[in-house]
């Protein structure tokens, strides 16, 4: 495998960074996880906006312009002859001392892996996942934008410990008011009596790219769709549930917490937002 680092295409085993590397030391720094279907990578734009976005509110001067970023991703691919693939695209505050001090960092790292996808088993996405809502708060936003893509995900990655030790594969987190933010690596998606909602990023969600083409898709659709505030009581009465995210896609959810939402079964409004994601991804995209 052919790895981006620095100016440079390297081999998996020479893609080193320095352990001073502040995006090591402290998580300073901020990435993306794109996908490539068929040889388009799907929003490229939008991902390398929110990288914009991310980098600008942490006051970390991108190296690459938007055109060379949307260069070295695509060469990434390219480079390993790929065509369906998951791309991280990272970059971090870059080699520093001990301290904390950002300005002490002289030059932003920059790398990019493209790989293989490891999707949820088929049958999750035939019959559902059962999540669950796990202790661990998502970040408040007034702490850390969760706007901001950034390197730290603890809190998240607790979500995820957390989910796993109740045997579910992705888990609700609520933000601090007990409202739902999202999930550790997804957004969340209810249907209400015909409606699509979603929590707002002032809840504690992160702009998903995923999240913005199913309000896109909604509109193709002509489904009504706007953000809420949402509650565990919405999901219960719920008709249906499902998450979307780069690598999750459109997944359908049928349990919270071992209740079934709706019919407990994937729902029709969650197929067709699911074939509709589908088909798009297809046909949208920058070709490599
Ligand atoms: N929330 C979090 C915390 C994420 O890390 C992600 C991305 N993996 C998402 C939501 C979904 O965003 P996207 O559709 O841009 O992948």
């Amino acid at each position: 495998m052919k790895i981006y680092l620095d100016g440079k295409f390297v081999d998996e085993a020479d893609a080193k960074i320095s352990v001073f590397d502040h995006g090591l030391l402290y998580g300073d720094g901020v990435f993306e996880g794109i996908r490539l279907y068929g040889g388009n990578i799907f929003r490229l734009e939008e991902h390398l906006e929110r990288l914009e976005y991310s980098a600008k509110a942490i006051l970390l001067k991108l190296p690459l312009t938007r055109k060379e970023l949307s260069e070295v991703t695509c060469e990434t691919c390219r480079q390993n002859n790929l065509t369906d693939a998951y791309i991280r695209l990272v970059v971090t505050r870059g080699v520093g001392d001990l301290g904390l001090a950002p300005w002490l960092c002289p030059k932003p790292t920059v790398f990019v892996i493209a790989s293989k996808i490891t999707l949820y088993p088929q049958e999750h996405y035939d019959n559902g996942l059962a999540i669950v809502t796990v202790p661990t708060r998502r970040i408040n936003p007034a702490a850390l934008p969760p706007t901001i893509k950034s390197l730290n995900y603890l809190n998240n990655i607790l979500g995820k410990i957390e989910a796993r030790q109740f045997g579910a594969l992705e888990a609700i987190m609520l933000n601090d008011q007990g409202y739902i933010a999202e999930c550790t690596a997804d957004n969340v998606f209810i249907v209400h009596k015909g409606e699509l909602l979603t929590p707002a990023a002032s809840q504690g969600a992160l702009k998903g790219i995923t999240r913005s083409a199913i309000f896109a898709i909604a509109q193709e659709l002509g489904i009504p769709i706007r953000e809420q505030e949402l509650t565990r009581y919405d999901v219960w009465i719920a008709d249906e549930c499902f998450l979307t995210g780069s690598g999750a896609e459109v997944i359908p959810v049928v349990k919270l917490d071992g209740r079934e939402i709706g019919s407990g079964r994937p729902g029709p409004l969650t197929q067709r937002v699911l074939e509709a994601f589908r088909r798009r991804v297809r046909i949208e995209g920058t070709r490599i």
